[in-house]
């Protein structure tokens, strides 16, 4: 039996199997019976500052390990754990942290100078990851408290973890993801991987704050087996970690994936012991995934999903990743749906189904879908256009696609797509057209205010070194190949494209400029 909440799994291991190891991170090897252990002594000492149900506990670390132990602290009190993304610059931080209204703060020494400028009332104490930190260290605080459970048991329902979204399309939101969500989301990530708790070992070098690092961390938790944190990607380190420490399991962002393959490292690994690579986040490159195989000899997995959705939606398994094989225009795809998530492509004006094989807005229902954005109904609302069912209700992904016998094919965001005298207009399709064109490194294609057409095409081109084209030159390129309404009707040229740091491109950013202009002459 699955347990129900993520307080019931990290006590079932805490009695069945305590002395097995759980992590080694850098500082130190965690077993299950410290996890369990531990984060009890901090449930005391939060309760001891009278953090209860519902309330935020935040954490500013690139250190998993205790990490978890506070955010499973919070959940033994039915108080909610918070990551936070330490990428993020102060004043976002300080909004994140007053959004969330958190109570208590572990933070790492290297934020600790952010985080004391910031003005945030809610905050009851703020420990520092490390010691010897001017702050109190999270270590010493707690060992003030004695570790006994106290024995809060949360309703599966019930928001267990809080992330923000990252913020490539807008202000970061607080999206809520359940107990139900995050153990039943976790079976499955198991059950896509072949991880088994007793044999397999993981690796997790992903960002804490992320959906990817929050499950990768779970995972191998409520399985039972052994994870291998490294706090900070580096590709030569992980090469040699998955050698030492005979690494079967991990999963890395498709930027990851690339500069372990660029890593002179990777031709000295030793990969013997990998049995599978699971990747997802951004679309990935054929080229990147044939040089993996032959790289690594291990199984990949291809996974799409979101915070939105506690994680995966679709998996490209081992068996469809077949580079030269008749099938190997499966590559382009994100695979199909998991078993336990429904999904329909839908034309995102008339709310209709669309025909096989046409773009349209990915829908999808299922039990692992967030709750809802954290104190904005009408965000939660748009997103769920259908209400909730006991399905989940359908959520909008904002992600558009089509579908081709059974398999999900990306192709961009929603908020990307132009509408140009009330045609739908994907960029991807005008940037793949782009793509052919000798002299272009780089592309992304934009939508910019237009009073003829509301919209019109814009290409942003980051030119080859030493290359050189016109903007006449490109837009004739398109015409031979698009029809004419989706061809750029001007072009910007760039140095580089803008990318937030897990290497998504900012399209908005591009955008502001142009639709700025226009705000300011409506009001
Ligand atoms: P925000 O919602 O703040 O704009 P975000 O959507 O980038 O940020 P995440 O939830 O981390 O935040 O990322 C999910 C998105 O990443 C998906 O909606 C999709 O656009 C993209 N994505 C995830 N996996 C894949 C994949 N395998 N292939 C292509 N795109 C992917
Ligand atoms: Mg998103």
């Amino acid at each position: 039996m699955r347990d129900l909440t993520l307080s019931a799994a990290i006590r079932r291991q805490g009695r069945d199997r305590p002395q097995a190891i759980a992590c080694i991170d850098p500082q130190r090897t965690w077993t299950f019976g410290d996890i369990d252990r531990e984060s009890s002594r901090v449930a005391q000492g939060l309760k001891s500052l009278g953090v209860g149900p519902g309330d935020r506990v935040a954490c500013l670390s690139k250190h998993a390990a205790p990490s978890i132990v506070l955010v499973l602290a919070a959940c033994k009190i039915g108080a909610v754990g918070m990551p936070i993304n330490w990428r993020l610059a102060a004043p976002e931080i300080e909004y994140v942290l007053n959004n969330g209204e958190a109570k208590f703060l572990m933070v790492d020494r290297a934020f600790q100078e952010t985080v004391g400028r910031a003005v945030v009332p809610s905050l009851r104490h703020v420990v520092s990851t490390e010691e010897g930190a001017p702050l109190e260290s999270f270590a010493t605080w707690r060992a003030r408290f004695q570790p006994q459970d106290p024995g809060h048991e949360a309703d599966p329902q019930d928001t267990a973890v809080q992330l923000f979204s990252s913020g490539t399309t807008g202000l970061p939101k607080g999206i809520e993801l359940t107990h139900a969500n995050l153990t039943l989301m976790n079976e499955l990530y198991a059950e896509d991987m072949g991880y088994d708790g007793s044999r397999s070992v993981f690796l997790n070098a992903l960002p804490f704050f992320h959906i990817a690092g929050i499950n990768s961390t779970l995972m191998p938790l409520i399985e039972g087996g052994m994870n291998v944190l490294v706090p900070e990607f580096d590709p030569a380190h992980v090469i040699s970690i998955i050698g030492e420490r005979r690494i079967t399991h991990t999963f890395v962002v498709p930027a990851m994936m690339l500069f372990m393959l660029q890593s002179p490292a990777a031709q000295r690994g030793d990969f013997s012991t990998l049995q599978v690579i699971a990747y997802g986040g951004s679309p990935v490159a054929e080229q990147v995934l044939i040089d993996a195989q032959r790289t690594f000899g291990c199984q990949l997995v291809q996974i799409y999903g979101m915070t939105e959705s506690a994680g995966t939606l679709t998996a490209l398994r081992a068996e469809d990743h077949d580079p030269g094989g008749p099938r190997a225009h499966l590559l382009r795809s994100a695979g199909r749906p998991i078993r336990s998530v429904e999904m329909r492509i839908v034309d995102p004006s008339s709310g209709a189904d669309v025909k096989e094989g046409e773009v349209g807005e990915i829908w999808v229902r299922s039990l692992h879908n967030m709750k809802g954005y954290w104190r904005n109904p009408q965000a939660t609302a748009e997103v769920f256009p259908l209400g909730r069912d006991e399905h989940g209700g359908w959520m909008r992904t904002g992600d558009a696609g089509y579908m081709k016998e059974g398999y999900l094919y990306i192709h961009d965001r929603i908020k990307d797509m132009i509408i140009s005298g009330g045609e739908n207009i994907y960029p991807a399709e005008v940037e793949n057209a782009l793509a052919f064109h000798p002299a272009v490194a780089e592309c992304a294609v934009i939508g910019v205010p237009d009073p003829t057409w509301g919209e019109a095409v814009k290409a942003c081109v980051v030119l080859k070194p030493g290359a050189s084209a016109t903007a006449e030159e490109i837009i004739r390129f398109t015409r031979e190949r698009l029809a004419h309404y989706k061809c750029p009707k001007s072009v910007d040229f760039y140095e580089s494209l803008p990318r937030n740091p897990s290497g998504k491109l900012l399209k908005r950013v591009l955008r502001e400029p142009y639709w700025k202009a226009v705000d300011r002459q409506v009001s």
